[in-house]
């Protein structure tokens, strides 16, 4: 069965590939000719479009406090960054859209190495570092003392479009900026909007003279719509949008794509015990009300028709890099989504923010071949896709990167 990413029931179908694309899909059994081709039985599997982690920080492991990031040295950081990029690929996500990274060329050296095909990975859209004021999210100095964090600390218009050009120069694809705080930062809670309106502009401005895409953390309403008025591409958090936000990202639907990201929500509320986060201290930080707005502002924006990206800030302790695909669920257990929808927005959608829609993200004729082979049907039992085994074949540009599919189907004839 072939789900094709378009929100369409799935059908039985034959398909090609050739030369890393899809090249026929074919309703009618028997009607491709599998002659000269490597041919893999899909019957009882679904084969749908390869995951896309729309907020990926490939760079980020096992972090507590967001601090932590700032102690790993570079050579550490750098094989952490890589094996990360591995894990990904391991499940499932063909393609990442870095939210950001947490050392400069981290994201950058890793999407070359693997558009070189020398090292396992997703395509990447490389992300610059956090972009944040002083007293931001991301900026854990101390005064008289010394530490290294993973923002890039910038006041000022002139600071501000320095620090995106660095980031450009670099080999950047998308630039973050951190426009509200956050609830875990010191200085700046998430109700609070901390970067001007003229220093948003200006790293939008800078960032479109280079042609590159902008990312922002903004979770207070005013922060969300400073971002929609300063052309912000990717919106991420927005969950205490109020009226007047909504109406904005609405506004700007055909432009903009909005992340939750959930899962780091849920993790620290139900899974941060062993970390040191009581659900008491969870609930504290605010962790419980961010979830019932997140429910209700993506209620509305996914009636709105709002772009919706799944990932849920995966790399920190409660939310290891590999359980990405757990948002998914998420979107269906805490935010309302249909399976099917939470689908395109790990897929359709997926393809959409990396800049190539019409050739990425659904498996139809000419589409990049990044395709995955399910154990099942993934509709039924959106957990499913969280678990490696399942996945049996994984295909990247038309490659076989794993090709389980001769055990499965030996599995399946001998029961
Ligand atoms: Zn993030």
């Amino acid at each position: 069965m072939i789900w094709d990413g378009t929100g369409a029931d799935a059908f039985p179908a034959d398909l090609l590939v050739e030369n890393g694309r899809i090249s026929s899909i074919a309703r009618t059994p028997g009607q491709l000719s599998g002659e000269g081709a490597a041919t893999v039985e899909c019957r009882g599997m679904t084969l749908m479009p390869g995951l896309v982690e729309g907020h990926a920080h490939i760079s980020f492991g096992g972090a507590i406090k967001d601090s932590d990031l700032g102690l790993i040295p570079p050579e550490e950081h750098l094989l952490l960054t890589m094996r990360n990029a591995k894990t990904l690929l391991d499940h499932g996500f063909t393609s990442a859209y870095s939210a950001a990274t947490s050392k400069l060329r981290l994201d950058i050296v890793i999407r070359n190495e693997i558009n070189a095909g020398r090292l396992p990975g997703p395509r990447m859209r490389a992300g610059s570092p956090e972009i944040t004021v002083t007293g931001g999210l991301g900026d854990e100095r101390q005064q008289h003392m010394y530490h290294e964090s993973f923002g890039m600390i910038a006041d000022g218009v002139e600071e501000i479009t320095k620090a995106v050009r660095l980031c450009c120069r670099e080999g950047a694809d998308n630039i973050k900026i951190n426009i509200s705080g956050d609830d875990l930062s010191p200085a700046a809670h998430g109700g609070l909007t901390v970067m001007s309106e003229a220093e948003v502009m200006t790293a939008v401005s800078v960032a479109r003279d280079f042609g590159k895409k902008i990312n922002c953390h903004a979770r207070a309403a005013g922060s969300v719509k400073r971002a929609v008025k300063c052309g912000v591409d990717v919106i991420y958090h927005c969950e205490s949008a109020d009226e007047e936000a909504l109406d904005a990202l609405e506004s700007a639907k055909h432009r903009i794509f909005v992340g939750p990201a959930i899962g780091i929500i849920y993790g620290t509320l139900y899974e941060g015990e062993p970390f040191g986060f009581t659900h008491e201290m969870a609930v504290k930080f605010g962790m419980q009300r961010i979830l019932d707005d997140s429910r209700k502002v993506y209620t509305e924006l996914r009636k709105r028709g709002v772009r919706a990206l799944i990932g849920g800030d995966y790399g920190f302790a409660q939310t290891p890099q590999g359980t990405n695909a757990r948002d998914l669920k998420h979107f269906v257990d805490l935010l309302g989504y249909s399976p099917s929808e939470a689908l395109q927005c790990g897929t359709r959608l997926g393809g959409q923010v990396m800049g190539l829609g019409d050739e990425l993200g659904m498996v139809k004729e000419g589409f990049i071949a990044d395709l995955l082979l399910v154990n099942g049907d993934p509709l039924k039992d959106l957990d499913m896709m969280v678990h490696e085994k399942n996945l049996v074949v994984i295909m990247k540009d038309g490659e076989l990167y794993k090709d389980q599919s001769a055990p499965v189907a030996a599995q399946r004839q001998a029961a």
